[in-house]
């Protein structure tokens, strides 16, 4: 999910050193006090200004974290010679200054500003706040990783009452003078002076109504005269002071706004969802304003260099004549489609393609750019990597590949591991889906299969999914402040807006299915339904609709895996799903670079065949306590328990003997010869009882009826025992080694099935490589006492079987004291493998089960930014981890070492696993594919001992 893991390889070290920026600059400046003290040598002063224009700029596309990515692409561009507006970049550092110094840019800045507003006006022939020819600016957000319209972004600043006669005077156009102040006061109305938006749209609206226009383009110079002297007035009650007329002041407000809304609470809320940090700061980018708004001749639009949805190679973008900034994207006229621009003006057209395409191959990626065409004439605002479904992932980069574009090595990085996941997501089954008639069609805006139960708001979304159920997000448009409704929904549709609206982009990023701009679609947000052919759709009602296709369905429609698992599970030739034989590519590659070994974590054959063709080589966690759950077992288990002495029990295990071998049987086959990690019993025993409650009124029932109903005296026996298991700290109570400690014919059964297992496969000459883990041992002597057992059944049953199969023992590390001795354990085991869902919860003394009621709490204080339960926590439990990595190694150099806690198939953590030198990540089977990816990006990020 965190795009930011899609560096290249290129950019990988330059980003490296950047992170270390902050304390190196805090050191030099230390060192340049005392430089000072002793003798007045020539320091070069930090410089927090960075200049682009006229084919040359000050930085360049590496210099992400300095200048942020619009920035950085900006000075790019320049430096290509591609026509971009002049201006400069107020770098993240001044950003990180503001918000140290109590939101207030230091006065030390002004100057350095001030030189490069000279050099502007210079650039672009004309003088800020001059009437004769004047310069506009645009002052624009831009931090190191995009966030789509989730700050500010000021055009036409430099207007005030006398330069906009200039404007007028110079372009001999009063329209669209007046249609670029009325633009500019209610941007600097809302974002500097906080004044709500709506309070200028209604204005603006009553304007509209009044001269009988729908369009804004409608509006002539006297009427928009007339929205200024509104705006205006509107400004001075509400923000108690006239709006300013000193463009120099309009600069610094407008700047310190965009510092500002780097912490707006749709900003914060993006980043948390995206893991960016809050650290990083957002840079300013002022920049000479080019206009789209002059007429007929001109336009502004935004597009990508391909599909963002499918991936397939088409230009595809959307544009809007005499139209500026975001017109395009917020959805207010309907844009028309790229292609059409080459009928309206074929110049710029055919210009626009050369250039995007050149950028795309500079960047060595789909480019998602913003163009404004001014009379007839093209400049380039922005380019960026552009965010895309995974399903666009993965086929752009194989494509990428075939074009000779990137390396197949490279082509890994341009994947998100979590793009993969999204392919295995389930689509409609056909059949079922064909059943409904189509109620609509929108823009196929982001694919997958999404049916649910539909809702307004993004709030009710967040509501009616925290109530369990499955919601479809229906909304006019989107805007950022609803990302967290569109989060949790199944999928997103919109009733107005573009392939390139924020629904549309979000949704694909989110891999959430997506359709927008479902015109036919008269939604009531306030009413809470809609109404489509007749038909009305309230709050609750079930819809269904197709991404890929934009088709819109009233009702619910069952969905079916995905082409990746039909072709798995041996239902579809891969010669005949595209998607797979792209997707094995990609497996193929990372396969080819990683370090790490994949294993799944599977209790049951056919969870292990499953593994096994998504490319696990090995099983990292087979836990025996399932099988126990299985049909016609638990009576034995529970005899077990039962049992009040050795024999009995016995007896007991004797009869669970045959299920767990066969089980252990089917496991090893699946594996065809890879190793197979079996961990001994692991839960409490009270786990395998009734609950004590359900047990007490069934008691109390059968008594009440009948007081010598057959049964009573085994429910009572068995009450007696569950309230004899009864702990009142289970997670850390009788579990794990400590059974076996305690019934040490567990581990004896357990150890005879898995070995017979074992060596029936020798004698049919499979190949097959058992491992006995011994779970929870925080002390040598622990294992070693079950160690003695295991080896001794082990011999006993091979010799019974007249075969020897190699086998090896170790034990999961999960219990502090574990890691910190890990030493000492080494001298007992062969392997260790990280239970680092146990470490997390004893390191932290947080318990799994009820963390949920304070986690929220937690992450929204910032105290902790991620769940330590899905990514592992480095400093804390990843530094237990490294503890026993290097004790274990130290005592023993051939340890073999893996992961087999959730955090096995969470590409941060795997990240970390490749840092402290793992053999083996472990992980469910669904997440093999991402783990594979992310194992390959970690080998070409990180270095072992980083
Ligand atoms: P965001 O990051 O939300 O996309 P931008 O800073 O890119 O915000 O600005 C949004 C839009 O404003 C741009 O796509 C462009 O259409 C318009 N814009 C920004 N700067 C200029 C400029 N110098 N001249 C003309 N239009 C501009
Ligand atoms: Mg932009
Ligand atoms: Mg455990």
């Amino acid at each position: 999910m965190a795009k930011h893991a899609r560096t290249t390889k290129k950019a990988a070290p330059a980003a490296r050193k950047a992170k270390s920026a902050a304390p190196v600059r805090k050191a030099s400046a230390k060192a340049g006090r005392a430089v000072k003290a002793t003798a007045k040598a020539a320091r070069k002063p930090a410089k927090y200004v960075y200049f682009f224009g006229s084919g040359k700029a000050d930085g360049d596309r590496t210099m992400k974290d300095t200048l942020g990515g619009k920035g950085a692409n900006l000075a790019e561009m320049t430096n290509a010679g591609l026509p971009v507006p002049p201006g400069f970049t107020v770098s993240t550092d001044v950003c990180r200054l503001y918000y140290e110094q109590g939101r207030k840019v230091p006065a030390a800045i002004e100057p350095e500003m001030e030189a490069n507003v000279r050099k502007l006006e210079k650039a672009a022939g004309a003088q800020l706040g001059s009437v004769k020819n004047p310069l506009l600016v645009s002052v624009r957000s831009g931090a190191k990783f995009s966030m789509p319209g989730m700050m500010d972004t000021i055009l036409n600043l430099g207007l005030n009452d006398e330069t906009v006669e200039g404007l007028k005077a110079r372009t001999g156009n009063g329209r669209f003078a007046y249609d670029s102040y009325r633009r500019f006061i209610q941007m600097f109305g809302n974002v500097v002076l906080e004044i709500p938006k709506d309070t200028f749209e209604h204005e603006f609206d009553g304007v509209k109504k009044a001269k009988g226009v729908t369009q804004d383009t409608e509006l002539t110079e006297e009427a928009l005269r007339d929205v200024v002297a509104r705006y205006k007035t509107i400004v001075k009650a509400k923000s108690g002071k006239p709006f300013p007329q000193d463009p120099a002041q309009q600069l610094r407000g407008a700047r310190d706004a965009v510092f500002r809304s780097w912490n707006n609470p749709r900003a914060r809320e993006y980043r948390r969802i995206y893991d960016i940090p809050d650290s990083i700061g957002t840079a300013v980018n002022v920049q000479a304003m080019v206009f789209g708004n002059t007429g007929e001749r001109s336009g502004t639009g935004v597009g990508f260099t391909r599909n963002p949805a499918t991936g397939a190679k088409e230009f595809f973008g959307e544009f809007l004549i005499n139209a500026q900034g975001e017109d395009v994207v917020a959805g207010i006229r309907t844009p028309q489609p790229i292609a059409e621009l080459e009928k309206v003006m074929p110049k710029a057209y055919k210009e626009l393609r050369a250039i995007t395409t050149r950028l795309e191959k500079t960047y060595r990626d789909i480019q998602d750019f913003e163009f404004t065409i001014q009379d007839e004439t093209l400049y380039m605002l922005q380019t960026r990597s552009g965010k895309r479904t995974g399903y666009a992932a993965v086929v752009i980069a194989t494509d990428f590949v075939a074009e000779k574009l990137v390396t197949p090595t490279e082509a890994i990085l341009l994947v998100e591991p979590e793009a993969l996941s999204q392919l295995l997501a389930p689509g409609f089954d056909p059949a079922e889906w064909k059943k409904l008639p189509v109620a609509t069609k929108g823009l196929p805006a982001s694919p997958g299969a999404a049916s649910g139960q539909a809702v307004f708001s993004a709030e009710d979304a967040v509501a009616w999914t925290n109530q369990g159920k499955k919601v479809v997000l229906v909304r006019k448009e989107t805007a950022p402040d609803d990302i967290h409704g569109m989060f949790v929904s199944q999928g997103i549709l919109t009733g107005t807006g573009g392939m390139t609206s924020h629904a549309a982009v979000v949704g694909r990023q989110m891999g959430k299915p997506s359709i927008v701009g479902a015109g036919a679609l008269r939604i009531d947000e306030k009413a809470k339904q809609f109404s489509i052919g007749g038909q009305t759709v309230k709050e609750g009602d079930y819809i269904s609709f197709d991404g890929l296709s934009g088709e819109v369905k009233i009702g619910q429609v069952a969905s079916k895996p995905s082409e990746i698992l039909q072709v798995v599970a041996g239902q579809m030739k891969p010669e005949a799903s595209d998607i797979y034989q792209r997707f094995v590519k990609i497996l193929s590659y990372s396969d080819k670079v990683r370090t790490l070994g994949i294993r799944a974590n599977a209790d049951l054959p056919d969870q292990a065949e499953l593994a096994y063709a998504f490319g696990a080589r090995g099983i990292g966690l087979c836990r025996t306590e399932h099988m126990f759950f299985g049909e016609g077992r638990i009576p034995i288990v529970q005899r077990m328990i039962l049992a009040d002495n050795e024999a009995d029990r016995r007896a007991a295990l004797d009869e669970l003997l045959p299920f767990q071998r066969d089980d252990f049987y089917g496991v090893f086959k699946a594996m065809h010869g890879s190793p197979v990690t079996i961990r001994m019993i692991d839960p409490p025993l009270h786990e395998f009882l009734p609950k004590r409650e359900d047990l007490m009124v069934e008691i109390a029932k059968l008594e009440a009826s009948n007081g010598k109903a057959p049964g009573l005296a085994e429910k009572k026996a068995l009450l007696h025992r569950v309230e004899q298991l009864h702990e009142f700290n289970p997670m850390l109570g009788h579990r794990g080694v400590r059974l076996g400690i305690t019934y040490p014919e567990i581990t004896e059964m357990q150890t005879r099935a898995i070995i017979s297992a074992a060596c029936q496969l020798a004698k049919e000459k499979q190949p097959v490589v058992p491992e006995i883990m011994i779970p929870l041992v925080g002390h040598v002597k622990e294992l070693r006492d079950q160690k003695a057992i295991v080896d001794r059944v082990a011999a006993e049953t091979m010799k019974e079987y007249g075969v020897k199969v190699k086998y090896l023992v170790g034990t999961m590390i999960e219990v502090p004291r574990g890691a910190l001795t890990a030493n000492e354990v080494a001298q007992e085991a062969q392997f260790f493998s990280f239970g680092t869902n146990d470490l997390t919860q004893m390191t932290f003394g947080f318990s799994r089960d009820d963390v949920g009621k304070f986690l929220g709490i937690y992450q929204d204080k910032k105290i902790l930014e991620r769940d330590p339960f899905q990514s592992l926590d480095a400093t804390g439990v990843g530094q237990l981890v490294q503890i026993a990595v290097e004790k274990g190694r130290a005592t023993k150099a051939d340890l073999k070492l893996g992961v087999c806690g959730e955090h096995g198939g969470d590409p941060a953590s795997i990240h970390f696993f490749q840092k402290v030198g793992l053999d083996y990540v472990s992980m469910s089977p669904y997440r093999v594919p991402v783990a594979r990816l992310a194992a390959a990006q970690a080998a070409l990020q990180v270095k072992v001992g980083d």
